[in-house]
């Protein structure tokens, strides 16, 4: 049976015209319930006609992972822990943010993969190691399944990060379908702008991602030179610092958009004034913003969170040498909202 969650607009158009004699017209017309309406069945779909409903039931599904836990944050924060067809385990986590206006808004958190291959030193994911890549539709469940939690409030779900379990650009071709669908008016329709992707920096995928233009884009450096980011992301320290840097500098980017790293603190390891310097001397040469975020400890791996005085004293290197630096927030430390903890803990409760 055929998962409709996984076909693009065009290949569902093929679909209804090749298994079920439809027109391009129904196509739409089912590809709007799925999307927009968020329908779980075809039962539901009122203006198709009953015997075509039937025959969608008998051929195709809509089905969706379930959700196996759900945590609530106090800073409002909701992270849900969602089965796969497989029994596989991937988290998704609900962030609540503001605009720069002060109205509320929500970012989505996906996962892309079950478990993650890279084995960053600090990740809880990265500790569990990887099981495989998610499919397209399983990626773009979690909006449906966020959009349906948030019911009245879904409006307010704005951005999406792939910042959750697993590196895109190791499933870059699901990624990219389930961009199409995110981009598309009549999917998902999420602008670009609205997307982030974040990397661990790897030259496979970047440029076709860059060519995309589906999402802007976020490297995680962690590190302010070669040796620091092999001991914290072997795998992605393979290729070499200066080698990536060299690569974001032809990053096709849109106008006034700007590249994102990400540098997670970690308290005496990568927090101090003289490496904000070295991490200034990297990022400076590009058209690129920065974002630090104070590392939530991770049970069972040695590393804690940085001294509030070390982040600021960390910032104001950065500032000083005309960096735009944005401090996130470490959301939902109280869930252990940092990547892997929930699927770690809820192992440890099952098995
Ligand atoms: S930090 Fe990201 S890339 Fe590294 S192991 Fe964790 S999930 Fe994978």
């Amino acid at each position: 049976m055929i998962s409709l969650l996984e076909l693009t607009l065009p290949e569902l158009t093929r679909f209804c015209a090749e298994e079920l004699g439809q027109s391009p017209f129904r196509a739409r017309q089912i590809w709007k319930w799925i999307w927009r309406k968020r329908a779980r069945s075809f039962a539901v779909m009122s203006d198709i006609p009953l015997d075509l409903r039937g025959r969608l039931t008998a051929a195709a599904s809509l089905d969706r992972p379930a959700i196996a836990a759900r945590e609530e944050s106090r800073d409002g924060s909701v992270k849900f822990l969602l089965r796969l067809a497989d029994g596989g385990k991937v988290e998704t986590v609900l962030i609540p943010s503001s605009s720069p206006d002060g109205r509320p808004r929500l970012t989505l958190c996906l996962s892309c993969q079950v478990g993650c291959a890279m084995g960053c030193a600090f990740c809880g994911t990265g500790a569990l190691g990887f099981s495989r890549d998610m499919t397209c539709g399983e990626i773009l469940s979690q909006v449906l399944l966020a959009r349906d939690f948030l019911g009245d409030s879904a409006p307010l779900l704005r951005n999406l990060v792939f910042m959750g379990m697993g590196e895109p650009l190791l499933n870059l071709s699901q990624v990219l379908r389930s961009l199409e669908i995110l981009n598309s008016d009549a999917g998902l329709a999420f602008s670009h702008r609205r997307i982030t992707v974040s990397t661990c920096g790897l030259p496979r995928g970047l440029e076709e991602l860059g060519a995309s233009g589906r999402a802007c884009l976020t490297v995680s450096l962690h590190a302010p030179n070669q040796e620091l980011r092999a001991a914290l992301m072997p795998r992605a320290a393979a290729w070499p610092l200066p080698d990536l840097l060299a690569t974001l500098r032809s990053y096709p980017l849109k106008t006034r958009e700007r590249l994102t790293f990400a540098y997670l603190l970690i308290g005496g390891v990568n927090d101090s004034p003289e490496q904000a310097r070295s991490l200034a001397g990297l990022i400076a040469p590009l058209k690129a913003k920065l974002n630090l975020i104070a590392y939530n400890p991770v049970p069972g791996l040695p590393y804690r969170s940085p001294a509030p005085e070390a982040v600021l004293a960390f910032e104001r290197v950065l500032w000083d040498r005309r960096i735009t630096v944005i401090l996130r927030k470490s959301r939902g430390a109280d869930i252990s909202a940092a990547c892997g903890q929930l699927r770690a803990r809820e192992f440890t409760t099952i098995l």
